[in-house]
């Protein structure tokens, strides 16, 4: 008999999109039990890494406006941005950065006491509203200390959820492992909300931290339910060596410049407007093409790298607003950026793809919504401007809060029903298959295979043979006899949670690489070499991918009200 713990609201994260639709959830509703559940600390979630700034038109009257706003996230997707999601980012993006403001945000303040904003890539104003360049860190204790207001929110830390369970297409619940313990749990509630975030760990030179692996989207997509646009994945310019650590486009906002070997600010040939502030997705391709061309450094790795040149900044203003990444470039490159440049490439960043949701945060199944970097709203397209992911979290994180806590006290929210059934397959797939598997392959040498495979065939610039031999390879692997946890303890087993995470990295990467084989054009962040054009009479709709032996692909139509898609400048 498995136990059941029943809530009003589960949210399955604890990053900004599950505080934010925690705190929302809570206050819509005082009577509701709301339930978080994570699979790490709260302030262990990627969420608190976030360095630059969260995008908000907060001066119109120095001359910045939400129009501006809409039209360069739009323009920055390369017009794959469903337009009515960018117009509803933009309109509530100002009232969360005072609404954190007010719950005791530190941001970052003019002489005057205003709140600062600086220039970030793809915008045509500085809209990036910072702290310092901890902006997640203070977002993150801020929403966290908010939510402890609240009597009726509750902290499930360290649960690792498996799947998703549901009553002919309505949620239901998840079952759940408490680490501490080891045991099984049922976790209902007629609402839920995945806010999981990315799963750029399905590369190996990726920003993100260890623990952004794709579970989350794995169990919707198992459930059923349709991720879209895989195949869009981030590369962010700056990413330091050996590590991948983040250097925070704020850097190049406060006015840092990129140089290759012959000491030109190349970026001059490709961008001639915005140099290093156009959009990541058009800086990375430059990048790849100087190494390319031989114009590169070699890092002491091997890595081919180029430098980014923070020194003419001076000491002072380094010091006073990028202290973070000039810490992380002492400690994990041996580099202090008020002396020297630093040796940086492009590394995995973002994923724009998700759980396939409308522009309310709901899911195909009802009674489950998504939100912040596990769903795909769609507002960023083929394409995210920095910036706009921590503004999405806040604004989405609301947004679903609010509707799965309205759904939840309404008569609508029938009661839990979970078939035994449902829960004795969970237990068989994960005890049986994976708990007692048994094989040869060493789980993590496979994850690091895997994760090497996405570097070298999905990354900035894919084609054809690539990506085939990208999905034969990963075919190989999941047919290897991998899955296995040689730790055989109840307690904090985080062997099995591994195993069960690069299980889930398996089925997704397989879509990333599927959906960027079957979108032959060139569009954002997906570049194709074999089809270098975007394809507006083919391709201006989003990929859809569902739940079968190999994923099931389908399409969905792009959003269009005033902005007609043009070729994209910069
Ligand atoms: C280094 C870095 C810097 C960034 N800087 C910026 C920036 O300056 N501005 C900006 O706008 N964006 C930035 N981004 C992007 C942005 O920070 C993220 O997209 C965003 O914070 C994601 O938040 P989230 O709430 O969706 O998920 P996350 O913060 O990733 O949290 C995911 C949560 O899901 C939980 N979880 C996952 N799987 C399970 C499971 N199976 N069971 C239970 N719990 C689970 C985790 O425990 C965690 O609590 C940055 C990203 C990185 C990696």
């Amino acid at each position: 008999m498995v136990d059941s713990i029943s809530q009003d609201v589960l949210i399955i994260g604890s990053g900004l999109a599950g505080l934010r639709a925690a705190i929302s959830s809570a206050a819509t509703n005082e009577k509701l039990e709301i339930a978080v559940v994570s699979k790490v600390q709260v302030m262990r979630s990627h969420s608190v890494s976030a360095e630059g700034g969260t995008a908000a038109v907060l001066f119109e009257e120095e001359g910045d406006n939400q129009e501006s706003h809409i039209y360069d996230t739009i323009k920055g997707s390369d017009f794959l941005a469903d337009q009515d999601v960018a117009e509803r980012l933009v309109h509530d993006t100002p009232y969360e950065i005072y609404q954190l403001d007010h719950w005791g945000m530190p941001w970052s303040r003019r002489n005057d006491g205003r709140i600062d904003q600086r220039n970030f890539g793809g915008y045509s104003f500085p809209r990036a509203t910072y702290a310092q360049d901890k902006v997640g860190f203070y977002e993150m204790q801020t929403l966290y200390d908010t939510s402890l207001r609240f009597d009726n929110i509750r902290f499930y830390n360290e649960w690792f959820c498996t799947s998703i369970l549901s009553d002919e297409n309505s949620f239901q619940g998840v079952t759940a492992i408490e680490m501490k313990t080891g045991n099984f749990f049922k976790l209902l509630a007629p609402a839920g909300i995945i806010c999981t975030g990315g799963a750029g760990r399905i590369y190996s030179f990726s920003t993100y931290a260890y623990s952004s692996t794709p579970d989350g989207l794995d169990m919707a997509y198992r459930a059923g339910i349709g991720l879209k646009d895989m195949e869009f994945v981030q590369f962010h310019p700056t990413g330091i060596l050996p590590s991948g650590i983040l250097i925070t486009e704020g850097a190049r906002g406060e006015g840092g410049y990129l140089v290759n070997s012959e000491g030109e600010r190349f970026m001059k040939k490709y961008a001639p407007e915005k140099l290093e502030l156009a959009s990541r997705d058009i800086v990375s391709r430059a990048m790849i093409r100087e190494i390319q061309q031989g114009r590169g450094f070699k890092h002491e790795s091997g890595a081919d790298c180029l430098k980014l040149d923070l020194t003419h900044l001076g000491a002072d203003r380094i010091k006073e607003r990028l202290a973070g990444i000039r810490d992380i470039g002492i400690k994990f490159s041996g580099v202090d950026v008020i002396d020297d440049p630093i040796e940086i490439t492009p590394v995995c960043h973002y994923m724009m793809g998700g759980i396939h949701t409308n522009i309310e945060g709901a899911s195909e199944m009802r009674g489950l919504w998504a939100a912040g970097e596990a769903a795909c709203n769609s507002v960023h397209g083929a394409n995210r401007l920095g910036a706009n992911s921590t503004s999405e979290c806040l604004v989405w994180g609301r947004i679903t809060g609010e509707n799965a806590a309205r759904y939840a006290s309404s008569s609508k929210a029938a009661s839990v029903a979970v078939s035994p059934q449902q829960v004795l397959e969970e237990e068989k797939r994960i005890y049986d298959g994976i708990f007692r598997g048994s094989g040869e392959v060493n789980p993590y040498q496979l994850r690091r295979d895997l994760t090497d495979i996405m570097d070298a065939k999905a990354h900035v610039f894919r084609d054809e043979e690539g990506l085939q031999e990208g999905l034969r390879k990963v075919m190989a692997l999941k047919s290897s006899s991998w899955k296995h946890v040689d730790d055989k303890a109840k307690e904090y087993n985080t062997n099995f949670i591994n195993v069960m995470e690069i299980d889930s990295m398996l089925r997704i990467a397989d879509i990333v690489l599927m959906g960027a084989l079957s979108r032959q054009e060139s569009r954002g962040a997906h570049a194709r070499t074999d089809y270098p054009r975007r394809d507006d009479v083919n391709f201006l709709k989003h990929t859809l991918a569902y739940y079968g032996m190999q994923p099931k692909l389908a399409w969905h139509p792009v959003t269009i009200t005033r902005y007609a898609p043009t070729e994209r400048k910069y």
